[in-house]
């Protein structure tokens, strides 16, 4: 806590610690007050402002220290001034001392709040600051809990101080015309209880409901607005439960859910069922990396006792084998199989043409349009190309188009520095092209904290990977028959000559051709398609996931997306879930792996969020050493003082596998202390996950209780 934070709570102790030292407490007891309301009646009569300013700066000073006597306060404030005038001080006094109770709260207490829990906050803290308003005038208007809490919980949370303050001073409003009201015959009254009938209570409950209430009437307007321009398109009976647009990871996991619980859905695909991952992403990639890997341990046999090994390769047959690998897993999202399924599967362009109607242009020119009550919209992406002169010219490869290679390139510029690229450039480097990787940012992996980008960019050096970051790609040009990426480095040029360039510069979402512009749906700033939590676009029946809406772009998350919009298109008027990004796993295939869960040290610095770290290094671990593979580590954020996991970045050898352990931990919320107490084979790698676990409780050991313990076992000696 800082010295402002210091002063500003001695200063509040002191006035609470004065209050009652004074005795100023007894003069806020129904007996006193009544005793002095002649008195006080006169004054008023005499002086009014002077009476009215004291009162009205005593209410705030009693509200703003959270000070027992409010009530009575009111009371009075009845008596004195009468039901308007007095409900006029008590609604500002009261809201004013209100708001500065809550400010204080904020000024002390929010930052280590949202430091230590902010994490778990996060549902809250965006609850708050979409509907704040609303929960506080519900909770002043129904005061489940007393006033001088909601003031000093509220200043823990993101909401507005403006939003407080108004929200306060309309949600109190009636109780304060109540009180004031029955203030104005305090000679009657005997004690506090009772002034707020059940039956007051009640309907103060109903009006509490009014705004929620409201709110949801403005939104089923705002939904008819919408859905206005195409009413008459509306068909009276539609042809399916759901058409889904995009046969990728999320496209399929969507028709999939729909045929399981007997919706008639029909997918729509119009190139290559299974998208990208299957064509052109995970699977190819995956199995370069795998061929890429062996070769690699066969040139470096003699660090597993092996004096030499032949390696004879021809690059086709390599990319001959991962066209195989695809084929073999294809079966798994073809068209037989997901009609087996009970999905209707149509090969097409599709094209959405109103709110319940997609239109389907077949390979052969044939249009049809199937109506459906809803849309969902698995459209993926694809690699980004940005306009640098020169490149058209060139020519480049992308993610889509490297697959189609047979020969190596010699020289292979890889533009980008992210876990595509990263993978890419391995692969590359390992069949032996000379790979220059080209980043803009200060590093490669960007997301993941620094040191991890060293160990990688280390790793990349050690295979001869010239990485060159801050270098930004600025023209392509022709050197004769050389083709040459002129970049510019610390203010210089710099000229790199290349025989092939691929691009890894990103992923655009496909949002462009089928009829989002016609229905009028909006993309984000990320040019992804505009959903909500329930990953409803702006027409609610219409839905989207997958890379097409983000914020993630992998396979697991595209699935885990289909199954909210598939259940919420299919189930939504009965109840819809909000999609849970809370526990969110990935990992960049490159040797060694990087897997993440959770947060890492430079999310958790840059989001103010307090944490300890524990590692273990991977170079100590038994089976790690048998394998030529201790290199490494596993590290862990947890909440300072606590188990509870943060966040785990795993780099090494099956980092991805290893971090299942800490992805069901985060998930189902249990920490370091069941990791270490669970049996893990030996040896595996994934031990690593226990000792990271037993270094963290080595540091958290209660170290007076052990010195009671070894001053026991030396009595025991005798
Ligand atoms: C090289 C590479 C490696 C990757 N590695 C991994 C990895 O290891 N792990 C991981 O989790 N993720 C990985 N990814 C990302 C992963 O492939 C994507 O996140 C995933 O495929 C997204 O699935 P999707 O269904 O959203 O989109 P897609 O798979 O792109 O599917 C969208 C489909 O919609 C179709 N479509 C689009 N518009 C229309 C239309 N109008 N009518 C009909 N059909 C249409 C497209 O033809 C496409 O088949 C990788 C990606 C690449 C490029």
């Amino acid at each position: 806590m800082n010295r402002s934070k210091w002063l500003l709570l001695l200063v509040l102790a002191g006035a609470v610690a004065a209050f009652f030292a004074l005795g100023l407490h007894r003069y806020l007891t129904l007996e006193e007050v009544k005793a002095r309301q002649a008195g006080l009646t006169e004054a008023f009569a005499q002086r009014p402002l002077m009476v009215a300013g004291l009162f009205f700066l005593a209410y705030v000073a009693v509200t703003a220290l959270s000070l027992p006597g409010a009530a009575i306060m009111t009371l009075l404030a009845g008596a004195i001034f009468g039901l308007w005038w007095g409900t006029l001080v008590v609604s500002f006094a009261s809201s004013v001392g209100a708001t500065l109770a809550f400010l204080s709260s904020r000024f002390l207490l929010r930052d280590w709040v949202q430091s230590r829990f902010g994490a778990r906050l996060g549902a809250i803290n965006r609850g708050m600051a979409r509907d704040g308003a609303f929960y506080l005038v519900t909770l002043r208007l129904v005061p489940v809990a007393p006033f001088f809490v909601v003031n000093l919980l509220m200043g823990l949370t993101p909401i507005r101080t403006g939003t407080f303050y108004l929200a306060s001073q309309i949600g109190m409003l009636l109780g304060t015309i109540v009180y004031v009201n029955v203030g104005t015959q305090l000679a009657r009254v005997d004690s506090l209880k009772g002034i707020v009938s059940p039956a007051l209570l009640a309907s103060f409950l109903v009006l509490a409901a009014l705004p929620l209430i409201a709110r949801a009437v403005v939104d089923a307007f705002a939904r008819r607005k919408v859905y206005a321009p195409w009413r008459a398109q509306k068909p009276a009976r539609f042809d399916r439960n759901l058409v889904v647009i995009g046969a990728g990871s999320a496209g399929l996991v969507s028709a999939y859910i729909a045929a399981a619980v007997k919706a008639s859905v029909t997918l729509i695909e119009r190139h290559k069922m299974g998208g990208d991952c299957l064509n052109t992403g995970c699977v190819p990639s995956k199995a370069l990396i795998r061929s890429a890997k062996l070769l690699h341990q066969a040139r470096h046999s003699s660090a597993y006792g092996i004096r030499s090994m032949r390696a004879e390769f021809d690059f086709a047959e390599v990319m001959q084998r991962v066209q195989r690998v695809i084929g073999a897993i294809e079966p798994h999202d073809s068209v037989e199989r997901y009609t087996s399924l009970g999905v209707d599967c149509v090969t097409g362009e599709a094209k959405i043409v109103t709110p319940w109607a997609v239109e389907v242009t077949a390979p052969n020119g044939e249009r049809r349009t199937i109506t459906a009550r809803n849309i969902v919209i698995a459209a993926g992406a694809r690699p980004l190309v940005p306009p640098i002169p020169g490149l058209e010219d060139v020519g480049y490869l992308t993610s889509d188009t490297v697959w189609s290679l047979r020969e190596l390139p010699r020289r292979v510029i890889v533009l980008g520095g992210g876990p595509i690229g990263c993978e890419l450039a391995q692969c590359f480097a390992r069949f032996g092209a000379e790979v220059t990787q080209v980043e803009m940012a200060p590093r490669l992996l960007v997301r993941e904290d620094p040191e991890v980008s060293e160990i990688v960019t280390r790793a990349f050096a050690d295979e001869g990977i010239r990485v060159l970051v801050e270098h930004k790609a600025l023209r392509f040009e022709r050197d004769g028959d050389t083709k040459v990426l002129v970049a510019e480095h610390a203010g210089q040029t710099v000229r790199l000559p290349f025989d092939a360039v691929l691009l890894a510069l990103g992923r655009s979402p496909n949002t462009a051709g089928y009829g989002l512009e016609t229905l009028g749906i909006p993309t984000t700033a990320a040019r992804t398609v505009e959903v909500d939590g329930y990953l409803r676009t702006r027409y609610p029946n219409i839905f989207a996931c997958g890379d097409v809406a983000g914020p993630y772009q992998f396979t697991h998350t595209a699935a885990h997306m289909a199954w909210y919009a598939a259940v919420n298109a299919l189930f939504g008027r009965f109840k819809r879930f909000e999609v849970d990004w809370r526990v969110v796993p990935w990992c960049t295939f490159t040797d060694p792996e990087v897997a993440r869960v959770g947060l890492n040290e430079t999310d958790a610095k840059a989001r103010g969020i307090a944490y300890e770290v524990t590692r273990y290094g991977i170079d100590d671990l038994d089976r790690a050493i048998a394998d030529e593979a201790a290199h490494g580590f596993v590290k862990v954020l947890t909440v300072p003082g606590k188990d509870t996991v943060l966040g785990v970045t795993i780099v090494g050898e099956h980092a991805g596998d290893l971090i299942a352990e800490y992805v069901a931990a985060m998930k189902h919320g249990t920490g370091l202390n069941k990791v270490l107490g669970t049996i893990h084979i030996y040896p595996t790698l994934a031990e690593a996950n226990k000792y990271v676990a037993g270094e963290w409780k080595r540091a958290h050991a209660p170290q007076g209780l052990l010195e009671w313990v070894r001053r026991y076992h030396r009595w025991q000696l005798g």
